[in-house]
Parts: structure tokens; sequence; C-alpha cells
């Protein structure tokens, strides 16, 4: 199948997509059609409808006033908005006006399948393969700058006798809202924010039962501390290693927000250690008793949502990608951002930039032949 060159090819247009999409304009890099001249080119391609990127399908509770600090896109700040706006709507409005205004031309939706090698030339182009509403795409790129996020690869932990359950499980994927739940005992499992942010919603409506293998660390002092930045070094040195990246968030602990306070004053933020075994009408504690459960939500996180690449086989026995600085050790046309220690709004808006300086670099090289 015929493929287009292009010089720089975005696989996701969340934070971390948009981030290195602007970056790459700012660069000189201008949209594959773009009449304006011989420059470099660039494609951004997404797989949703609409702009917006995991913002989109997040539950509808979730407010501006309850997200978990958001940082705003490079160059244009987030339009003041009510405390009490839903993120889902509010965000996926910013992003359309983003891209709109810096000239992104996302293409969508368009769903890479596999990313792979054109041929064995190490300076040779890199295959991006797409299934488009028009049929199969696919684009032939110098660099490739994956920024595919997490939202579709829910994490469920295997538990003994997960599958006799009688009652309903759910990952926060699929959460709605908590009216759902009303008169039903729901045990909740996590220690993340949003663990936290649904126990205390869905506690003000029913009975629930609060669980995670870890005692949640709560930071008493805030974001910006030094054992933040000591964690998020931590999940660089896992990427670094090519271990498989725990989410920054899981080392970081939730700091005490004034609604997390709230939900502790009354009561709210009982926790217990991890149950050993699911039962058909409940779950087994670690002192052998069984608590009753309706609904077992699961707030186990999400995982990097890369099978696409499989076909360059840079995953080490230890299931991860070696990834320095953005790029990906074992394939330098490659940087995989919003991924590891990127995986936060400000995290995502450094890696694009990161990725694009580090592509503008080795660019000057080749074409001054180095
Ligand atoms: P996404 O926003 O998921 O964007 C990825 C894009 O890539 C999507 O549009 C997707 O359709 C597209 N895509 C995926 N696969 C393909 C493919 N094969 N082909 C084409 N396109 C594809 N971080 C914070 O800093 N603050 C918060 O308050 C916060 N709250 C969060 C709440 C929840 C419930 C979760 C799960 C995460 C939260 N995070 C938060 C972390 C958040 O994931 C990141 O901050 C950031 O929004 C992720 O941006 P992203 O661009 O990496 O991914």
């Amino acid at each position: 199948m015929e493929s287009q060159p292009v010089d720089v090819a975005v696989i996701g247009a969340g934070q971390a997509g948009l981030a290195a999409a602007h970056h790459l304009r700012r660069r000189g890099y201008a949209p594959l059609g773009d009449t304006a001249g011989p420059g470099p080119s660039m494609v951004v391609l997404d797989a949703e409808a609409f702009p917006g990127g995991a913002w989109q399908h997040r539950w509808a509770s979730l407010r501006m006033g309850t997200v978990n600090g958001i940082h705003e896109l490079p160059g244009y700040e987030v339009p003041p908005a009510d405390a009490d706006a839903p993120s889902r709507e509010v965000l996926p409005a910013y992003f359309a006006e983003y891209e709109r205004r810096f000239d992104l031309a996302v293409q969508r939706p368009v769903r890479v399948r596999a990313v792979r090698r054109a041929d064995d030339d190490p300076l040779g182009r890199l295959l991006v393969e797409s299934e488009t509403a028009q049929g199969a795409k696919t684009w032939a790129a110098r660099y490739v700058i994956n920024a595919t996020g997490t939202w579709r690869r829910p994490f469920w932990p295997t538990v003994p006798g997960q599958r006799t359950f009688a009652g309903r499980q759910l990952h926060v994927h699929d959460y709605v809202s908590a009216d759902e739940f009303a008169g039903r005992r729901v045990v909740i499992v996590g220690a993340g924010v949003s663990a936290i942010q649904l126990l205390d919603e869905i506690s003000a409506v029913t009975d629930t039962l609060w669980v995670s293998r870890r005692e949640p660390q709560w930071d008493a002092t805030g974001f910006d501390t030094a054992a933040r930045i000591q964690a998020i070094a931590a999940v660089e040195e896992r990427v670094r290693q090519g271990l498989p990246p725990a989410s920054v968030v899981s080392v970081t602990g939730a700091h005490w927000s004034p609604w997390a306070q709230a939900a502790k004053d009354r009561g709210a933020l009982v926790w217990h250690p991890m149950f050993t075994a699911i039962e058909r009408d409940g779950v087994r504690m670690p002192d052998g008793t069984v608590e009753r459960a309706d609904v077992i939500l699961w707030a186990t996180g999400f995982r990097a949502d890369i099978a696409h690449l499989a076909p360059l086989r840079l995953r080490t026995p230890a299931g991860g990608i070696r990834v320095r600085d953005t790029r990906a050790d074992d394939e330098p046309r490659l940087f995989l951002i919003g991924y590891g220690p990127s995986q936060s709004t400000v995290g995502a808006n450094r890696a694009g930039r990161q990725a694009v300086r580090a592509i503008v670099a080795d660019e000057r090289a080749r074409t001054a032949g180095v």
C-alpha cells in the first residue's frame, strides 16, 4: 500500500499530543496539506471523533473544582470556569479551541493500528498504519511521537474467586454516578485519587468499604515538594530500565484538598487492608471474616495504551519499553510522551517540549550531514 511521507507523526491528541504539536508548530512544522510552504511537515492522528483526549470520557461528577490539579496546555490558558462545571465539558471545549487557535489540524477519527520499520535502515522511515473513516491509510514518518495515554486500558488485578461474585464489578473507567449504587454495599478498591474521590461521593449515598493493597500515602505539604520530585525521578528510573511504568500519582500519594479533608471529617475515609479473595456475596478479609458486598468498584488505575507499537519489538523481558528523556532507547525515531514520569498534565507538557527539542536537534545534525 502507498504511504504518505511526513516528517513527524504525532499519535494521540490529548494533553501530551497537543503539547507536542504546539511545539512542532512553533519550530516551523506545518500540517500536511498546508499550502504555506516547503518547511518540515507534521500530522496529528487521533482515534476520538471529538477533541478532548480522555477528558471527554471522565465521569460527570468530576468537576473543575475536584480534578487533581490540572495544568493548561502551553501558550493558552484554560478560560475561567466554575468550580462546579464538569471537567468532561470544560476541558474538551478548551482543547477544541486550542487546536483551532494554533492550527494543529488534528485528523480524526484515525486509529493507529501499527507502527513498524519500513526497512532495516536505522535512518529510514517508520510506517504508521491507521484506520480512518475512509479506510486504511499509512504515513511514512521520520519520527513518531506516541501520545496515546492510558484511558482504553483500565487495569483489573486478579484476585481468587473473582468470577464467582454474584454482584456487579466495574472499573472507574465505566463509572457514571453514585446514584446507581443507592441501597447497595459498595467495596471500593484502590489508594489513588480516583478511589478517594469516588469513595467520597458514593459514601454520601450508601454504605461503603474502602480497601487497597497499600495504605494510602497522604501528602500533607502539597504538590511541589521534594518528595514529589523524588517520586517522579523513581518512575523515570523505572522506564529507563525498561520496567513497566508505575503511575506518578500512585507514587506521590494524594493531598489534603478541601474535599478530601471534608470527607475525612465526616468519617468517610476509613481504610482497610486488601481482601484476599472474592466470594459469591462478598469479599474475604485478611482476618478471615467475610464483608458483604453488592458492588466491587475497581479504582486500580490504567496501563499505557501502546499495543500498536508491538511490531517494533521494544518490550523488555520485564514488560516495559526502555525510555530515556522521552526517547525509546532501542528505537531513536520513537518518542513516548504522557508515559511513565510524564503521565500528568504538567508532565505531558514538558515531555512534548522535550521530544520536539530532540527532534529539532537531530534534524539539524542530519541536514548538516553530521
Ligand atoms: P489522553 O488524554 O488519554 O489522550 C490520548 C489520546 O490518544 C486520546 O485522544 C486517544 O483517543 C488517542 N489514542 C489512543 N490510542 C490511539 C491510537 N492507537 N491511534 C490514534 N489515537 C489514539 N492528571 C492531572 O495532571 N490532573 C488531573 O486532575 C488528572 N485526573 C485524572 C483522572 C483520571 C480518572 C485519570 C485516569 C487520569 C487523570 N490524570 C490527571 C492523568 C491524565 O491521564 C493526564 O494528566 C493527561 O490528561 C493524559 O493526557 P494524554 O495526552 O497522555 O492522554
